[in-house]
């Protein structure tokens, strides 16, 4: 275990708030009230996804950190401290947390920056979001209800909405400090809940759970606890933890799944996606090459909702294609920080590792690399903007998720081919849409396998519309009034009122 002294210092002027949180000795857990380190004293680096240095060190969680989570939230929801809470008093504590989190937002967007590589002026908008979510939660809890079905009427019987327990929160890296929203639908319903951020990331998460506390969450009823997949895999296979919702790659959502099923654990899956961009002719092409171009190069194509197939009707292809490379290749890549960066760094040495050998793939397989990416300089994980053209929808490089800063362009030649091409890969997230013809985008909108479609627009998102996908993207929606249903169930409760 490095020590202090031999981190680096990060070359950035950070907030007084940032820099208490990645300047301790080890990013704790926040278990049971309290911020923990691991019992085994074992920790891990965080990287500076625009330097490579390491500047911190996240707390090692193991065996011993999730049964004390798991035993800890336990408690806090049998005693009912949270779950039983008068609703009106629960809305408080979260309205409470949001506020802390509004007055925290410069430093959680300098966290997020630090440990992901968000853009400086992207961490903010992050952070905006969580409050929004934290808010829309907060609303519910006195919203919650049930009915009073018609039986017989010696009988009564009440639905209640109860929490579905304990619930485990594994998320991946991409905006950290966006998790807020999971946590806030699954606190609004009264669960306890343990989160398990991503290693790559874990200073924002120690942030939220040590607010939380503040804010009046009592004890035990949020807990974080930090490390690898193997604390993932941990609160998955535990008898103790009621629900798992997962964010992050088909394959361990797969294992999660699986895993999960040895103690029947409700699971919710949002996974990865290959989403088609759709260029119909009759589209105001600057427009749609500037929504296809944000909508892989936004926060360097790391985004479930990343458009990296771009579907383009071959009639105007070659001419989407020119003014894509032609503008792609003026954007400035950089640091998270950089004044001027346009497309940061990737999140990790392995991250970018896995972008380089996907161009290698593309290539291979006969794609033609139009826009090569710059080769990447300093320490830092930076991959420039690529352009395959000439992809056919069988290419590695158009049915695998890269999770990078890789356009795919594809032609076709009628409607129905487009749809036939968008539909035709094991994902099936979102999809977006450029037209003028408004006939032509209801067609679309129906013909589209997916769980979001976006039409003349791309990644808009709000805290009241869920967010989810089909097929291989999982199953399940975040955000809205689904996600908290589905961290709650329906108890009927039957009594005798009179003997008949
Ligand atoms: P990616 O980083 O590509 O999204 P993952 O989907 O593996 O990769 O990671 C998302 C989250 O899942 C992280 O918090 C990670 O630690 C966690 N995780 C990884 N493997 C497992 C597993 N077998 N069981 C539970 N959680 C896991």
């Amino acid at each position: 275990m490095s020590t202090t002294a031999e981190r680096a210092s990060l070359p950035y002027d950070l907030s007084a708030a940032a820099r208490a949180v990645y300047e301790q000795p080890v990013v704790g857990h926040v278990i049971d009230g309290e911020v923990r380190e691991s019992a085994s004293g074992e920790s891990f680096p965080v990287y500076d996804p625009s330097t490579g240095l390491e500047f911190a060190r996240g707390a090692q969680g193991g065996s011993a950190e999730v049964e004390a989570a798991v035993l800890s939230a336990r408690r806090a929801f049998v005693d009912g401290r949270w779950r039983l809470m008068p609703p009106a008093q629960k809305e408080r504590v979260l309205h409470r947390y949001a506020e802390l989190i509004a007055e925290n937002r410069t430093a959680f967007g300098e966290l997020d920056s630090i440990d992901a590589g968000i853009l400086k002026g992207f961490g903010g908008f992050i952070a905006d979001f969580a409050v929004g979510a934290i808010d829309y939660y907060a609303g519910w809890p006195t919203k919650l209800k049930g009915v009073v079905p018609a039986v017989p009427a010696d009988l009564s019987v009440a639905l209640v909405r109860e929490p579905v327990g304990v619930v485990g929160i594994i998320t991946p890296w991409n905006g950290p400090t966006a998790v807020a929203a999971f946590v806030a639908a699954a606190l609004a319903a009264g669960n306890s809940v343990i989160l398990k951020p991503a290693e790559q990331t874990p200073l924002s998460a120690h942030l939220l759970g040590v607010l939380a506390l503040r804010a009046g969450v009592p004890a035990g009823v949020f807990n974080v606890v930090q490390g690898a997949g193997e604390v993932g895999g941990a609160l998955v296979a535990h008898p103790g933890v009621d629900k798992i919702s997962f964010t992050g790659s088909v394959a361990t959502g797969k294992a999660i799944a699986e895993a999960g099923a040895k103690t029947l654990k409700r699971v919710s899956l949002e996974l990865g996606g290959k989403s088609p961009i759709l260029v119909f002719p009759d589209a105001d092409l600057d427009l749609a090459a500037a929504g296809a171009m944000s909508a892989i190069w936004n926060n360097s194509g790391q985004v479930c909702t990343a458009g990296s197939r771009t579907l383009v009707h071959r009639s105007v292809y070659d001419r989407f294609a020119e003014k894509v490379v032609a503008e792609s290749a003026k954007l400035q890549v950089g640091g998270a920080f950089e004044e001027g960066t346009e497309l940061g760094p990737l999140v990790s040495a392995a991250q970018l590792a896995r972008v380089q050998s996907y161009v290698e793939i593309g290539q291979a397989e006969g794609a033609e690399l139009a826009l090569s990416p710059t080769a990447s300089g300093g320490g830092g994980y930076f991959h420039g903007p690529t352009v395959f053209t000439g992809v056919r929808n069988d290419m590695r490089i158009a049915q695998e998720e890269i999770f990078g800063p890789v356009m795919a362009l594809l032609p076709f030649d009628t409607e129905e081919e487009a749809y036939a091409i968008a539909n035709d890969v094991e994902f099936g997230l979102s999809a977006g849409v450029w037209t003028n013809d408004l006939s032509r985008a209801h067609r679309a909108s129906r013909a589209l396998h997916v769980g979001t479609v976006w039409i003349n627009t791309y990644q808009n998102n709000d805290v009241s519309v869920p967010y989810g996908g089909v097929k291989q993207s999982g199953y399940g929606r975040t955000l809205g009034e689904e996600s908290l249903e589905a961290f709650l169930h329906t108890k009927s409760v039957w009594t005798k009122v009179f003997d008949a």
